[in-house]
């Protein structure tokens, strides 16, 4: 999996899911949102990412638009990074195809009367590997206090 986030292959078929992500940097970071760069992936967290997640996004505490990660704040990120880069492999593997084929994953399920997202095969697979439920434990939440400083206005 490694190799595959490292593949100039792998951006550029990503790509046009990764241009979505990165539309949300301006709104984000006027919005008194942060970018980071984790692990090969461009991160958008706070601001605008923020109210996407919660107003569009069904409340989610993170999701991966090919090589974006857009999370409600820091300890949600960290916690959910190990997640979020099953799905950055995810849209490496299905480039263009990768949003419809989990639209239509979620659309299966909902029609066979299981849940649509936990029961969506890439989630799955996801969950599968790293599961992520829920709010980050207390310690991360506490580490990245210590370390919010460097946030901090002076
Ligand atoms: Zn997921």
């Amino acid at each position: 999996m490694k190799r595959a986030i490292t593949s100039p292959l792998g951006y550029l078929w990503a790509m046009p899911n990764t241009l979505l992500g990165v539309a949300m940097t301006p709104l984000t970071l006027l919005s008194g949102g942060r970018v980071r760069f984790e692990r090969g992936a461009m991160e958008l967290y706070g601001g605008f990412a923020a109210w996407f997640l919660r107003n569009v996004a069904g409340g989610a505490g993170a999701m991966t638009l090919g090589h974006v990660i857009i999370g409600r704040d820091k300890p949600m990120l960290d916690f959910t990074r190990d997640h979020e880069h099953v799905h950055v492999a995810q849209y490496m593997r299905w480039g263009p195809f990768f949003l419809p084929v989990y639209g239509l994953s979620s659309l299966m399920c909902k029609w066979k009367g299981k849940n649509p997202y936990l029961e969506n095969r890439f989630e799955k697979v996801a969950y599968g590997l790293f599961p992520c439920f829920g709010e980050p434990p207390a310690q991360e939440i506490a580490q990245a206090a210590a370390t919010a400083g460097e946030n901090k206005p002076a």
